[in-house]
């Protein structure tokens, strides 16, 4: 039984297959769930990233941006579903999102990030758009997958 009326998934399972493939490919030692949890924040605007002024790195790396959909009574766990994978200087490139009109159409997006050389980034940027599919990437973006991460109240509340 799934754990989401939105989604067939169960909590506690994030991108095992690019846990398995990145494993096998690379000594990155980089895992979905990292990716899916660290220095998390959220916008609606730009204005809340001016806000709440969280530390995000000016350097290159990759990035995720999330939408919140659902929740599990269960495990207390909120399903967060992956919209878009970037690289770059993840500061500039988050801001470019927020800024952007009609982007977000009102909800909430969640970000996370990890700081890497571009080279790196690169690579898992490739590999997550060879396994899932991003709603918001249109190029290059052959995934069929679906990328889910289940984040606790605190993370949702405050980033991380
Ligand atoms: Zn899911
Ligand atoms: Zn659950």
């Amino acid at each position: 039984m799934s754990c989401y009326e939105e989604c067939d998934c169960k909590c506690g399972q994030e991108g095992n297959e690019f846990d398995s493939m990145i494993l096998s490919e690379t000594n990155f030692d980089v895992t979905a769930s990292q990716l899916a949890h660290s220095n998390m924040g959220w916008f609606c605007g730009f204005d809340d990233l001016h806000d709440n002024q969280w530390p995000i790195s000016k350097d290159d790396g990759v990035y995720l941006l999330w939408e919140k959909n659902d929740y599990c009574p269960v495990h207390e766990k909120f399903h967060s579903k992956a919209l878009y994978v970037g690289k770059g200087r993840v500061k500039a490139r988050i801001y470019d999102h927020a800024k952007k009109k009609g982007f977000t159409e009102g909800n909430i997006i969640y970000f996370t990030f990890l700081e890497m050389p571009n080279r790196k980034a690169k690579y898992i940027e490739q590999l997550l758009l060879d396994l899932y599919d991003f709603p918001l990437n249109r190029a290059e973006n052959n995934g069929r997958g679906k990328l889910c991460a289940y984040i606790s109240q605190e993370e949702a509340d405050f980033g991380s």
